[in-house]
């Protein structure tokens, strides 16, 4: 194969006559993938408890991994060392890597933000970390992912104004950083991130000073950190119309199949989720008809698959009932099976997008479409963490969630 000469080119092959969604695709030097795209994430160089050829079947064709803890341990040196990021995850195709900001700024012992960057305790040894841009971007360069993301900052969604104002100065500052600091812009691209919360204002000038340093790509970053559905369709409907064309876009950390619906439908190109694998863990198995939670008794001699229809190797292979038992038993494979099943469930969303779109009907396929409408109800979220009081306590692989 030979090596495309940019490290990204993405072909917009066709826009939705109504609403604003986009039919792509994105070729990497690792390899191409279809947009609009979901990525499941690789916390810890590794998309927990699912092996990489599984991901593969399940239709993914791009992966996430987390600078922030792989900087930590084994650290970015040793994964350079043992071959770079898709190496050592044995990943041959797409990857993108975060900067690193979003969890410090969501979960890190935070002692001092300045313009330089940020100071935090490690969670792993409780040593003090410096996280800057210059240092984010050094990391991703190591670490080798094809695509790679500015470092910015990630305020509370309920921030006030000046301080939403301050932390775009600063995103926008150490983009510029970031760009200054890349060493392998032939190999990977950086692409830029559009803070500002919800004010439209300052997302708006935020996205035209990242627009005129000319990122092969943009992200809208600080969205579904708690600020609404309606806020979020806000600030995309305004921003994304703002953005180049011809770059792709990713919006990150989102999310349920109604906003990916909703951000497609608005111009979004990629999107990133640990939702398929975290709920995954706790028996939580996404299906057309709605949630379903596997260690519910009514499922206890339930001989059908997981969601009738799923073509997937949880559903071709086990029932609804040995998957609850192997929860119970605190069997490794019942958190493996609904993983690998909810990926697949996401995978089939975004292929059915993309047919919808080729074909001109997207506006009314998420018009008829149930999964198009699948949010977070209050029932959802209560079941996708609680545990049924009187029965068997969780298995091992529940209590560690990864922090993202
Ligand atoms: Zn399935």
């Amino acid at each position: 194969m030979s090596l495309p000469d940019a490290p990204l080119r993405y072909e917009l092959m066709k826009v939705d006559a109504v609403t604003g969604a986009r039919l792509g695709r994105v070729t990497t030097r690792h390899g191409a993938f279809d947009t609009p795209a979901f990525m499941p994430v690789g916390t810890q160089g590794t998309i927990k408890g699912v092996l990489p050829d599984h991901v593969a079947a399940t239709g993914s064709q791009i992966i996430l991994g987390n600078t922030y803890h792989l900087m930590l341990r084994p650290g970015e040196k040793v994964v350079a060392a043992l071959g770079g990021l898709h190496r050592f995850m044995s990943w041959p195709g797409p990857i993108l890597t975060d900067s690193g900001g979003f969890q410090v700024f969501s979960l890190a012992d935070i002692n001092r933000i300045t313009d330089e960057g940020v100071t935090f305790k490690s969670h792993v040894d409780g040593s003090v970390v410096h996280l800057t841009p210059q240092r984010s971007i050094s990391v991703q360069n190591d670490l080798g992912a094809d695509i790679i993301m500015s470092f910015d900052e990630c305020p509370r969604a309920d921030a006030p104004r000046e301080y939403q104002r301050a932390a775009v100065a600063r995103t926008l500052r150490w983009a510029r950083l970031c760009l200054e600091a890349h060493h392998r812009p032939q190999e990977q691209a950086l692409f830029g991130i559009v803070q500002g919360g919800t004010d439209l204002a300052l997302r708006d000038e935020c996205a035209r000073t990242l627009i005129d340093l000319d990122f092969p790509g943009y992200a809208v970053g600080g969205l579904a950190v708690g600020e609404g559905f309606e806020a979020t369709r806000a600030v995309l409907a305004s921003v994304t119309p703002t953005l180049p064309v011809q770059k792709p876009r990713y919006l990150m950390g989102v999310g349920f199949p109604r906003d990916i619906v909703m951000a497609v439908a608005a111009g979004i190109d990629m999107f990133d989720c640990v939702l398929p694998t975290r709920n995954g863990r706790n028996a939580y198995a996404f299906t057309a008809s709605g949630a379903i939670r596997l260690r519910n008794s009514r499922f206890t001699s339930d001989s059908g698959p997981i969601e009738d229809g799923c073509d997937c190797y949880a559903c071709r292979t086990f029932t609804r009932g040995t998957i609850r038992h192997y929860f119970f038993a605190a069997e490794m494979l019942g958190p493996i099976l609904v993983s690998l099943h909810n990926i697949r469930f996401f995978q089939r969303l975004m292929g059915d997008i993309r047919r919808a779109i080729g074909e001109g009907t997207f506006d009314r396929w998420r018009r008829s479409d149930p999964r198009a409408a699948m949010g977070p109800s209050s029932a959802e979220v209560a079941a996708a963490s609680a545990v049924e009081p009187s029965d068997a306590p969780r298995a091992p692989m529940e209590t560690r969630e990864e922090p993202s």
